[in-house]
Order: structure tokens, then sequence, then C-alpha cells
């Protein structure tokens, strides 16, 4: 596999993402490749990481405008290990000028030298977890920190980055429409430039699942999670954070780079354990298990699972849904087919007329967004057109 720069950015990775799967706890909703309690194996993890970076730009450096590093808790590492993963980085990634380095933080786990490291490194947005201002709720997540150490965090995070972002979550079990207005409200007291607010999902398999589906928690109704949202929408807009993608917001110019790489459905590369890539048609993911990454990446094997080859009309109805959840740009008709080769209409053009006449979907004859009320049903749109 070697570089092909002229290739364009949906067949040829432009963008790059590392995952570093340590956390200092196990949260009840993640469905993430994450691991509590294995800190002892960072610097084995560091060394495979890189050798499996090496194979997968076959010792070329490549050329990338978006690095994003998540988790996990990158921020698990210590000082020295984050210096180390950004000189491995360094070493098969050259960012462009003005291109987006990414890490995930979260509260509770930054300190001076961290920050310096990543600083010295090249990272230059910081994506910091905070999820919820509420004990209660965050003890519902089963998250490992206190409101109070977001604040700790941003003191550290906002003048080292020019740009940093903040996720939260509502529909938490037991949440009230007062307390996620709240939430909303003590984020934009810290005056952040982008926001991701994800409506949580209750993850086959996880803890909460379990408990969910045993029936020791209940869901919220759909009614309060949809004014949660539909609150979200109005005031974050009101405070100049435009939605551009279903669950994030951001002033013009503060969008996620590195995000709007999937959501065009363009090509990346993806390192590190349980990690998806996405070159050439190929989609394939590494495996999940900590202790085989390891040993296979050691004995010079494959750390791949099965991978995935799209025909090419899954690969243009999956392009279909990333560009839909783009809410500003839409889905573009001459993007579409000079991206997949596909006429939409003649491919997709049932669905499509079916949500536009439900009011779903608004259609001005060059690209195709949702309305409002589709963003509430934006799963169902989504899913038939798949
Ligand atoms: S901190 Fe993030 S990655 Fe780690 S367990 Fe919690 S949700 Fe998962």
């Amino acid at each position: 596999m070697t570089q092909r720069s002229a290739e364009p950015s949906w067949i040829w990775p432009r963008a790059a993402y590392v995952h570093i799967p340590f956390c200092a706890h196990k949260c009840g909703y993640c469905d993430f490749a994450s691991l509590a309690g294995a800190d002892a194996q960072a610097d084995r993890y560091l060394a495979a990481l890189e050798r499996e970076i090496e194979v997968a730009t076959c010792g070329q450096s490549q050329s990338v405008d978006t690095i994003f590093v998540g988790g996990g808790t990158p921020t698990r590492l210590d000082a020295d290990q984050l210096a180390r993963l950004m000189r491995i980085i360094k070493s098969a990634f050259s960012l462009a000028p003005e291109g987006e380095w990414t890490v995930e933080a979260n509260p509770g786990t930054l300190d001076a030298a961290k920050v310096e490291a990543l600083v010295a490194g090249g990272v230059n947005r910081v994506s910091l977890g905070a999820q919820s201002f509420h004990t209660d709720l965050l003890r519902t997540l089963e998250r490992n920190h206190g409101p109070d150490e977001v604040a700790r965090a941003l003191e550290l995070v906002k003048p080292a980055f020019p740009r940093w972002s903040l996720d939260l979550i509502f529909g938490v079990p037991g949440s009230t429409i007062d307390q996620w207005k709240f939430d909303l409200e003590t984020a934009l007291a810290f005056e952040p430039s982008h926001l991701s607010c994800y409506g949580l999902v209750y993850e086959k398999g996880t803890a909460l699942w379990k408990q969910w589906n045993d029936g020791a928690v209940r869901s919220l109704d759909e009614e309060t999670e949809r004014t949660m949202y539909e609150h979200t929408i109005d005031r974050l807009a009101s405070a100049g954070l435009q939605m551009y993608e279903i669950s994030n917001f951001a002033h013009p110019g503060h969008e996620s780079r590195h995000n709007l790489v999937y959501w065009a459905n363009d090509a990346y590369f993806g390192v590190g354990l349980g990690a998806a890539r996405y070159v050439r048609g190929e989609r394939a993911t590494n495996t999940r298990e900590l202790g085989a990454y390891l040993r296979r990446i050691e004995a010079g094997e494959d750390p791949t699972g099965p991978a995935e080859s799209l025909e090419p009309e899954a690969r243009a109805r999956e392009t279909s849904v990333l560009m839909l959840r783009r809410t500003q740009v839409g889905l573009d008709r001459n993007d579409f087919q000079l991206r997949t080769g596909f006429d939409l209409d003649a491919l997709l053009g049932e669905p499509i007329k079916k949500a536009v006449a439900h009011g779903l979907l608004a259609d001005d004859g060059q690209k195709i967004a949702f309305t409002r009320e589709g963003l509430f049903l934006a799963d169902s749109v989504l899913c038939d057109l798949l």
C-alpha cells in the first residue's frame, strides 16, 4: 500500500484516527473499546501501536488534514507516555498547515504536564467529556468524575488550546427537562465554540442496557426526550452555536473537521484497539481484545478482524445516510454522484420522496436536508435509505 496523494479524499485518507483504550473505570453506558485496570499495559500498547502505524503507512509519512486521538481516555496516559504517543504519531502522519489535531480528554485526568506534552506535540483541539453537571446523573451513567472537575480541566485547556469542545448526554434515566436545561446553561457559561449533545443510547451488552433490560432503570419517555432535543437546538442557536450535524453544534468555522470526514464518507486511517479504518472502499476493524491485539502485533501478525469490502450500491446508500447527518450541507446530488457514481434519484428517489411528502426531508432540487420535524425522526428516515 503506497500513498497516492492524487487520489480523491474518499479513496485515499487525509485523516487519521488513533485509539487509546485505557480508562479509570468502565462507564455503565459505554460500548467503546475501552478498559479499566489495564494501565500497566500502556507502554507495551504504545510499542504495538508504533508497529501497527508503521505497517499501515508502509513506513512512509502520510500527509493528513486531521488527526483524532480518541478512546478510551487518551489522557489516562501519563505525561511521558503522551509525549511518546505524540512522537509516534508525528513520525507517521504529517499534519497539513492549518490542520486539526484533536485529543479526547476526561475531567480529572488532565494536569499541567500532560497539557504541556499535548501542546508540544502539536495538538490544537481538545474534546472534553463532561456529560452532565449533576452528581446523581453522573452516578447513573457511572462516570468517574464530579461536576466540579470540568471547570478545573477547562482552566488548563482554555489557555492552552485554540479550540476545544464539550460532550454532554441528555435523556439519562431519571433526568428532568429542568436538569437538562441547567446542564446546557452550565456548559454555555464556559463559552465553548463547539458542543456535542448526544441522546443516551442503551447499547446492547452494556451494564446500563442490562439494568434497563431487567427493569432496574426506565428510559425517559419519547416526549421528554424530544423536548430536551428541541430545547438544545433552539438554545444553542440563540447562543450562536449552529447545529451542523444531528448531535453537533458549533460557531461557524469551529466544526470538528475530523468528524466531517466521517459524515462525508471520506477515507481514513484507523489504528489501535478496536479501531476502524476505511481505505479505498474497504472498511476494516481491529480486534477489541487487548491481549489478542498485543500478541498479534508482537508476532508480526495483522490485528484486523474481518474486512468488509462494500459493494458500490451499499457504499452509495451508506454515503447518503452519512451525508444527510450534516444538517446544513445535507445531501448534494452532484457531490453524491461524483463520490459514488450513482444518480441519487435513480437509487433513492422513492424513500426520499416519501420522507419529503411526510415533511421530514426538504428537497430544493439540488440538495436534500432534514426539516426540523425530520430531525426528531432521523433514525427511521436514515433506516429507510439504507
Ligand atoms: S470514559 Fe469514555 S471510553 Fe472510558 S468507559 Fe467511560 S464512556 Fe467509555
